[in-house]
């Protein structure tokens, strides 16, 4: 049996994580960690009655007092890497959904859990039709290299561009080569209007609305046609088959593995 802790419990991810490891055969769910809640039980949280596992707000505590195999985090990004850091000193092998990290913090959280042996999933995107979507978005680049992607959230989102399209942008700027796309005298007549610039001028552009989950849409255009690669989560279900693959794989892993395609497609 994997034991796991659940941080960010009381959040939109949380509560679907937490229920998805309860109701796993090979998993228990020890422990659960948020700033809100202290002392409440976490079953009402996805509508089920008392379970008997309490809401904590000190991570270290938890840890030290439940003594779990696995961290699964989806919290904020200002907190996530303090979090994993402090996770992974204690022997406990995280599994992050939270995005927003900067590349020194990735950086730092793969020399400490490569130095401590221990195994680490972070990913971006934890839906496999997602993973499918940047995959075939490269594959389609190498042939047609003007590129922008479209990224949709619920308005409650913290940080913009999603974790998911930056990802994309890398997959697709690496597979078109040395490729520089867009209009150099264009004009921005409201600043902004064009999306955020990634490498080689593809452009990035996030739609913040009360109703969506997590979409993207990423646009290519050639001579006469158009492709259009879209994928959504309609539910925040879609990222748990992810995140319970994760949590059974990094078991076994020693160091950072950074995307959930490198758990799929070995
Ligand atoms: P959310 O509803 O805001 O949940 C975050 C939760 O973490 C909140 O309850 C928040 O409490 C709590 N929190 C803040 N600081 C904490 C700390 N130090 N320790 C423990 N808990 C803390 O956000 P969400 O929609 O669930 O998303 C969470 C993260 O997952 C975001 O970064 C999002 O982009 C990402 N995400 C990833 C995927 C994926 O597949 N990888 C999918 C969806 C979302 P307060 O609200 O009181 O601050």
């Amino acid at each position: 049996m994997i034991r796991v802790v659940v941080t960010g419990a009381c959040g939109r991810m949380g509560r679907e994580v937490l229920k998805t490891v309860w109701q796993a055969e090979d998993m228990v769910l020890v422990g659960a960690v948020d700033v809100r809640g202290e002392g409440q039980d976490v079953g009402p949280l996805w509508g089920a009655s008392e379970v008997g596992v309490t809401l904590q707000g000190d991570l270290e505590k938890v840890l030290a007092e439940t003594r779990p195999d696995v961290m699964v985090d989806f919290t904020t990004p200002d907190v996530v890497a303090e979090n994993i850091k402090t996770a992974l000193r204690r022997g406990v092998r995280p599994v992050v959904g939270t995005t927003g990290m900067s590349s020194r913090e990735l950086e730092e959280i793969r020399a400490l859990a490569e130095g401590l042996g221990l195994g680490c999933v972070i990913a971006p995107n934890f839906a496999i039709g997602a993973v499918l979507m940047m995959r075939f978005a490269a594959e389609a680049a190498r042939y047609l290299p003007h590129v922008e992607i479209i990224e949709l959230h619920h308005d409650q989102k913290l940080d913009a561009p999603s974790g998911t399209a930056i990802k994309t942008a890398e997959v697709v700027a690496a597979a078109r080569g040395d490729f520089l796309q867009g209009l150099p005298t264009e004009v921005e007549k409201i600043p902004g209007a064009r999306g955020g610039s990634f490498d080689g001028g593809i452009r990035i552009h996030s739609v913040r609305l009360p109703g969506l989950v997590a979409h993207q849409e990423v646009i290519f255009g050639g001579l006469g046609q158009t492709l259009s690669i879209r994928h959504d989560s309609i539910s925040r279900e879609s990222f748990m088959p992810g995140v319970l693959l994760a949590i059974r794989r990094v078991m076994h892993l020693e160091g950072v593995v950074y995307g959930l395609e490198n758990l799929l497609f070995e």
